[in-house]
């Protein structure tokens, strides 16, 4: 050991110092004094370990510059906007369904002001939160009666719970599915206190597996959606509206848990079918459970619809209480579910069926116009093709069914998978972080959830590669 090291440590500046500079002057009447002192500390505690790895003392002007921009970037806020260039529309790691200009505009209102919430305002009289929504999704659905809570998994929870406490929930093996993020049918049944009977094979369930397991210690039947799989070659299933039969003649209710359930046929917009919430209380569900935030294009929330009798045992259970929806996305629901009493506009309006159904030609489009910015900011070492791609429509709905898209794939001169990554790197620390995927070694940009072009090529251009410098 020299004695060099230390004599550097000896002349790095106290922190009073820094805090005399105008910049520090300038942070402390923008961030306040304690962040700023803090701040000032950390800069200072980082200088200590480089000068002992041997750089130079920084004056107290850089610390305090060096503190600035802690201070700066503690302020930007976590949950940031990115470009979800997946092609996976309803991401669940990045937020899902993105909602409608009418639906930002009833949530402002309803976070800014006192709402009647509660409140009956023609009789004066205490009101109920379901109130707002019911006629809308009754009106939308063919349904009785319906209540709202804060996810679907809170909905398939919650019915399970009021009625197959300490008793038998009969479910066929081939709809036993996991979602992902831990939510499992069998553990979710566990939870809710009911006792899992699982009826048939993984391929095959019959009418008459479900007609032995039902008795008397039957609290209800459920069928799921099985949404994010598919079984194909030797299978059968009880139709939804064959196991109602069944249900009914043995006098148990049939809950069908939809996941995604959308309100309207989808092929009329060029999509594949998925079953709509009215076709399972058609068939004859006594509730059916669905998401807010799939298909549906709304906030978080989960629904519960169906028989009025059934729906007024689900409201006495106590837990409705802590699974209930704020009035945030209580507002945005109803102006989500108003537009779909124009379907001749919806696609235009709701964000989520306006992008599953771009045309692929329009995205391509779009890729070939883009494909010059990317070229110019990644540089010489990489190649950006415009490709051909398809889209999935995310969050366990249409598994299978893909959408024709178009994107821009960068793949890197030599194939090194290190500067594939080091690219990916340099995206997602972007100004506004750029999300794509890597694939067959390249790195893929679908463009189906671009709507904002021109911000796309603006925020491209503070690309610099591995990203180093991009954060600040
Ligand atoms: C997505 C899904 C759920 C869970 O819904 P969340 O809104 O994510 O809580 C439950 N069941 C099925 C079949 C699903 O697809």
């Amino acid at each position: 050991m020299t004695s060099l090291p230390t004599s550097r440590l000896r002349d790095l500046p106290s922190v009073d110092r820094v805090l005399k500079t105008a910049l520090a002057a300038a942070a402390i009447e923008r961030f306040g004094q304690q962040a700023s002192t803090r701040a000032i500390r950390d800069a200072l505690e980082e200088a200590r370990a480089a000068c002992r790895a041997g750089a130079a003392v920084p004056e107290p002007s850089d610390l305090a510059a060096d503190a600035l921009v802690r201070l700066k970037a503690a302020e930007c806020p976590s949950l940031r906007p990115v470009f979800n260039l997946t092609g996976t529309v309803l991401h669940t790691n990045l937020g899902r369904a993105l909602i409608a200009g009418e639906a930002l505009e009833a949530v402002r209102t309803a976070m800014s002001e006192a709402v009647a919430l509660e409140f009956n305002i023609g009789t004066g009289r205490r009101g109920e939160r379901d109130d707002h929504l019911r006629t809308l999704i009754c009106e939308l659905t063919g349904a009785e009666d319906a209540t709202i809570v804060n996810n679907n998994a809170a909905a398939v929870l919650l019915v399970l719970n009021t009625f197959s406490l300490g008793r038998e929930a009969v479910v066929s093996r081939g709809e036993l599915i996991e979602i992902g993020g831990s939510f499992r049918m069998p553990d979710i049944m566990a939870r809710a206190g009911a006792k899992l009977v699982e009826v048939g094979t993984t391929n095959r369930t019959h009418p008459r597996d479900y007609l032995s397991a039902i008795g008397p210690a039957t609290g209800l039947v459920f069928k799921v959606h099985t949404s994010n799989y598919r079984i194909e070659g030797f299978t059968a299933e009880v139709s939804a509206r064959d196991l109602s039969a069944i249900a009914k003649e043995r006098g148990v209710p049939l809950i069908h848990d939809l996941g995604s359930g959308t309100l309207i046929d989808l092929t009329r917009y060029g999509l594949m079918h998925e079953p709509t919430v009215g076709e399972a209380i058609g068939n004859g569900a006594d509730l059916v459970t669905f998401s807010g935030d799939k298909l549906l294009g709304g906030p978080q929330a989960g629904f519960i619809v169906g028989r009025k009798d059934l729906l007024a045992e689900v409201n006495r259970n106590p837990m409705k209480r802590a699974l209930r929806v704020d009035k945030l996305r209580l507002a945005a629901l109803e102006a989500t579910l108003k537009l779909y009493r124009n379907p001749d506009r919806l696609v235009e309006r709701l964000p989520t069926l306006r992008l599953l159904a771009r045309p692929a030609a329009e995205i391509a489009a779009q890729a070939r116009r883009l494909a010059p910015v990317l070229s110019n900011v990644v540089g010489d070492e990489f190649i950006v093709d415009v490709v051909e791609c398809r889209s999935q429509v995310g969050s366990g709905a249409m598994p299978l069914d893909t959408l024709p898209s178009a994107g821009l794939a960068t793949s890197h001169q030599s194939g090194s998978g290190q500067a594939l990554e080091a690219l990916a790197a340099g995206l997602r620390a972007l100004p506004i972080p750029v999300m794509g995927r890597i694939e067959k070694q390249a790195l893929v940009l679908d463009l189906r959830c671009l709507e904002d072009e021109a911000g796309l090529a603006a925020n491209l251009a503070s690309f610099s590669p591995g990203g180093d410098d991009a954060v600040a």
